[in-house]
C-alpha cells in the first residue's frame, strides 16, 4: 500500500483506530505471507563492544557490565544444538566485537552452513570486503538496524559513528546479496512522530526483506537512564504500517515488545508479524547480554523458549514454518 507521510503520521498518531489499524495489517500479512510463523534461534555470542550508543546496556562506556565472549567451539556447539532443536535460522548478534576478525567468522560461518540452517549475521559495522567475505563463507541474511533516519538525533546517540556509514553498510549487504533486515527503535528521546514516519517510507524506498521494529527502553546504566522511552503501542502502531507498506516482508515480533509487556510478542504476531526470534544462548549469558532492562526469559534454557513459543503460536491458531522463511517476493 502506498502511504503518504502525512497519512503514516495521522495512523501513527490515532490511538482511537488502533484496533482497525491491527487488525487490517494482520489481514495483510495472512494474505502475503500467511500462517506461517517463522522461528529463528538468537545467539548473543559477545557483549562486548567498540561502540558507545547512549541507549545500549552494553556501549564500552558501561563498566558495570560483566563482559563475555563465546569461543568458536561454544559458539558453533550452540548452533549445533539450536539446529537440533529444530531451528532452520540460526541468528548470531553480538556488540562490535572486533576479536571475530575475517578469517574467525568465515571459519564459524562455514562450520554452522554444515547444520543445514540459514544464517544471520548481526554484528554491526565492517567493511565491504568483510561482509563479501562473510557472503561467501555462506552467511544467507545480515541485519542491521538504521535505529532512526534522523540524522542529528542519531548522531547524538551514537557518539563517534556516522548515519551515512551505516547507510552505505545497508546499501552493501544488499549489492552483495543478502537478504537484508532492517529497522528502528520507537520512542527514542526527541523523536518526533514524523521523523518515524519518515523511518517507515526510509525502509520502504530501501525495499529491506525484513524490519524490526522495538520500543526503546531506557536502561538504568546508560546516560538516557531517565528518559521516557517508547510504549508497546506505538511500536505496535508503527509495526502494523510497516505490514500494511512491504505487504510480504518477513516482520518479526520483537523481544522487546515482550519485555514491556507480557504478551507483547503475541499481540505484535495479531498486528502484522510473522517472525519470532527465540533465545539460544545459554547461561550466564543470556543475562549478561542486557541491551536494556525487563529482557525476558533471562532463566531459561534453549529447549524451553523452543517449546514455549512453539505453544504460544498453537494457541494462536497458527504454524511453525518448516523452511527456512526467507523473503518471498509477492509482486
Ligand atoms: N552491534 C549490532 C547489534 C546491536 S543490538 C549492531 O550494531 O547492529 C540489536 C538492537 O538492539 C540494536 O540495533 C538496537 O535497535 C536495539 N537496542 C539497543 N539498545 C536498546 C534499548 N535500550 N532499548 C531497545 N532496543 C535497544
Amino acid at each position: 500500500m502506498l502511504l503518504t507521510k502525512a497519512e503514516i503520521t495521522r495512523l501513527l498518531t490515532d490511538e482511537g483506530h488502533q484496533k482497525t489499524l491491527l487488525k487490517k495489517a494482520d489481514d495483510v500479512r495472512k494474505q502475503y505471507v500467511g500462517d506461517e510463523v517463522h522461528l529463528r534461534g538468537l545467539i548473543e555470542f559477545s557483549n562486548i563492544c567498540r561502540n558507545n550508543c547512549l541507549y545500549c546496556g552494553i556501549r564500552c562506556g558501561n563498566k558495570k557490565v560483566i563482559r563475555y565472549r563465546m569461543e568458536e567451539a561454544e559458539l558453533v556447539e550452540t548452533a549445533r544444538k539450536a539446529s537440533v532443536l529444530g531451528f532452520k535460522t540460526i541468528v548470531m548478534q553480538s556488540g562490535e566485537d572486533m576479536y571475530y576478525d575475517k578469517d574467525r567468522m568465515c571459519r564459524i560461518i562455514e562450520q554452522i552452513k554444515k547444520f543445514n540452517v540459514a544464517v544471520t549475521l548481526s554484528i554491526g559495522e565492517r567493511s565491504y570486503e568483510e561482509y563479501k567475505a562473510f557472503k561467501e563463507a555462506g552467511a544467507d541474511r545480515y541485519l542491521i538496524r538504521i535505529e532512526t533516519t534522523d540524522k542529528d538525533l542519531y548522531h547524538k546517540l551514537d557518539p563517534k559513528m556516522s548515519w551515512q556509514q551505516r547507510y552505505e553498510c545497508l546499501l552493501a549487504l544488499k549489492e552483495l546479496g543478502y537478504e537484508v533486515g532492517s529497522g528502528i527503535m520507537v520512542g527514542l528521546p526527541e523523536q518526533s512522530i514524523e521523523s518515524i514516519a519518515e523511518d517507515l517510507l526510509f525502509l520502504k524506498e530501501l525495499d529491506v526483506d525484513m524490519a524490526g521494529i522495538g520500543p526503546f527502553i531506557p536502561h538504568p546504566e546508560t546516560p538516557l537512564a531517565k528518559e521516557k522511552g517508547g510504549t508497546l503501542n506505538l511500536a505496535l502502531r508503527t509495526m502494523a504500517i510497516m505490514r500494511l507498506m512491504l505487504p510480504d516482508i518477513n516482520i518479526p515480533a520483537t523481544t522487546a515488545m515482550e519485555s514491556l509487556h507480557p504478551e507483547g510478542r503475541i499481540m505484535a504476531l495479531k498486528a502484522g508479524a510473522n517472525v519470532v526470534m527465540p533465545n539460544v544462548t545459554e547461561g550466564e549469558y543470556r543475562k549478561l547480554y542486557e541491551l536494556y532492562p525487563g529482557k525476558i526469559c533471562v532463566n531459561d534454557t534453549p529447549a524451553h523458549c523452543r517449546s514455549c513459543i512453539g505453544m504460544k503460536i498453537q494457541l494462536l491458531g497458527r504454524k511453525i514454518g518448516t523452511g527456512y522463511g526467507g523473503h518471498k517476493k509477492v509482486s
